[in-house]
């Protein structure tokens, strides 16, 4: 299980070439070495936000989403949501759209800045934005909610288990006695147990962004995402197994976890390329 607390285990390794070419990234001298919670804000600088939005449309991510965490929210009578990984907004914006009163936090500033924007031009929506880090999330968030939203693959972003265990009593802190925490992660048993055997480049709406494995091992998935003008961005994440998140999950308090499979991927393959944890308080 990989529960490490500092470097990730590197036998076992499996990594393709890469032309390290990753504009206004700095991964350093080794990037494989690059294995830390704080690195995040570092590795979402402007032009991969900005690349990413351009080339995503979100009304076909909203079609390949469908309404699963919306429905979720309303099977549970949920009107307050706290959107923990607003990242560029679209889950934030959605949730506005249906109804929800939401607060959209973030530890990425201009994560945050280019969400506030997206809610004007998506809508008028004025996105209620706050600077936060998961691991001081009551300090810097204020209230009670009925649901945390943790989406878009985010929470691999921790590579300690000091810090996922943080995370997770600061998001159980601020739900209410009957609060839902949902939250997402990639299928990164498939990628660890199969290696590249399985390798498998993720198409996001259509081929203007893939997103591949370069490396991974039990502490480090290195992804490479290459867009349609030839540029190319990383992220250093670590490689959650499945069955590793819900128990955490229920350590942390959390009385039942339910776990769903997101068979909407372009690939014909019978394994998820996402998990869904739908984690209850009570
Ligand atoms: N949910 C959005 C989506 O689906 O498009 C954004 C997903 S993006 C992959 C991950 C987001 O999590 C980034 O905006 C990043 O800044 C944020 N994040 C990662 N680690 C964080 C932490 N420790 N505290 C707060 N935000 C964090």
């Amino acid at each position: 299980m990989p529960e490490s607390d500092q470097i990730g285990d590197r036998r076992n390794t499996t990594t393709l070439s890469s032309t390290e070419c990753s504009p206004g990234q700095d991964f350093g001298n080794d990037p494989l070495e690059v294995r830390a919670t704080d690195h995040y804000t570092a590795e979402y600088v402007t032009s991969f936000v900005e690349k990413w939005d351009e080339l995503i449309d979100w009304k076909r991510r909203y079609e390949s989403e469908g309404s699963f965490f919306i429905d979720q929210l309303r099977s549970r009578g949920v009107r307050k949501v706290l959107d923990v990984a607003t990242g560029t907004g679209f889950h934030s914006v959605r949730l506005l759209e249906e109804g929800f009163e939401t607060v959209s936090a973030d530890g990425s500033p201009q994560m945050l800045a280019k969400a506030f924007a997206n809610g004007l031009s998506h809508g008028g929506h004025i996105l209620r934005v706050v600077h936060a880090d998961w691991r001081w999330l009551n300090r810097d968030v204020h209230g009670e909610y009925d649901a945390i939203v943790c989406l878009g693959n985010s929470f691999t972003h921790l590579f300690s288990e000091r810090d996922r265990r943080k995370a997770l009593a600061e998001f159980y802190a601020m739900l209410k006695h009957d609060g839902v925490l949902i939250l997402d992660q990639r299928n990164y048993d498939a990628i660890l147990d199969d290696g590249f055997a399985s390798k498998h480049t993720f198409y996001y709406c259509g081929e203007d962004v893939s997103a591949e494995p370069e490396h991974v091992d039990e502490g480090l998935a290195r992804f490479r995402y290459r867009f349609s003008d030839g540029s190319e961005y990383h992220l250093n994440m670590f490689p959650l197994r499945k069955d590793y998140v819900r128990r955490l999950m229920r350590e942390v308090g959390f009385q039942k976890v339910d776990t769903y499979g997101d068979f909407q991927q372009t690939y014909a393959d019978d394994r998820p390329d996402f998990y869904i944890h739908v984690a209850e308080k009570h």
